[in-house]
């Protein structure tokens, strides 16, 4: 039923999936109103589909960020630390960035140079002053890492299906802390989990949903097998 959100605008589309029960919290609701999709999806931004930006990726579609919010909301409170894992267009991470607040951190990562660039470009159209004033800083890297100088994190969203759950990213978990990602193979039977670290540091993983998301590159393997040359060389265009 997704597809019936689509609208005309930005406040349209949130009043679509807010009748729809896909948008449930008035702080998503609130989050998602003060992030114009138009500002980070090239063609189309109020479709409820993935759009494509470049570099081979797509933008998810509007029902799955809301899904995504809802499903760590408890974690996105006032003063949250929180890391973006193939943050692409950079929506996410501004839709975050407001549920954390002003004493609340945002870090985007994604593994492609063009696509942090774009992260940076789209904030800056109309919500640079979340880049300016450090509340979100967006990150080159390998997401499978996470990013280890800002850890451990209260939330952690990843927007691409990891053949596993990446270690690194369960280690960078806070006590109380909760995980979103797609796990399954490239093109494959794919599954959105939740990862619950509670605050003895055990963790239980919840199958959400099957959805399809595009891989979570192996940087290393891919490195590897492209002799030695880097891949962020190998990706880093359009
Ligand atoms: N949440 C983003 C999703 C973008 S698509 C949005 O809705 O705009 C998935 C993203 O994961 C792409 O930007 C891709 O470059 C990134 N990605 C894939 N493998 C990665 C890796 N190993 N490390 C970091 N980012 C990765």
């Amino acid at each position: 039923m997704s597809w019936r959100c689509s609208a005309e605008s930005n406040a349209s589309l949130i009043d679509n999936m807010r009748d729809a029960g896909l948008v449930k919290s008035a702080a998503v609701e609130a989050a998602m109103r003060a992030t114009d999709r138009g500002n980070y999806a090239p063609s189309g931004p109020y479709e409820d589909r993935p759009q494509r930006i470049g570099f081979s990726v797509t933008i998810s579609a509007p029902h799955m960020h809301a899904h995504a919010l809802e499903q760590l909301l408890p974690c996105l409170v006032e003063g949250a630390t929180v890391l973006d894992v193939g943050c692409g267009s950079g929506y996410l991470c501004t839709c975050m960035a407001h549920l954390v607040g002003e004493s609340g951190r945002v870090i985007g990562n994604d593994y492609v140079e063009g696509l942090t660039d774009l992260s940076t470009t789209n904030i800056s159209k109309t919500d640079g002053a979340l880049l300016e004033s450090g509340r979100v800083q967006i990150v080159l890297g390998d997401g499978w890492q996470g990013h280890a100088a800002c850890a451990p994190y209260d939330c952690i969203h990843v927007g691409a299906a990891a053949a596993r759950v990446p270690a690194a990213l369960v280690d960078q978990l806070k006590p109380g802390g909760r995980m979103i990602i797609p796990v399954g193979p490239q093109g494959g039977s794919q599954h959105l989990m939740r990862i619950d670290k509670d605050d003895g540091g055990n963790v239980t993983e919840h199958n959400l949903m099957g959805v399809r998301y595009v891989p979570l590159v192996e940087v290393s393997a891919n490195a590897s097998a492209g002799a030695g040359r880097s891949i962020f060389g190998l990706l880093g265009r359009k």
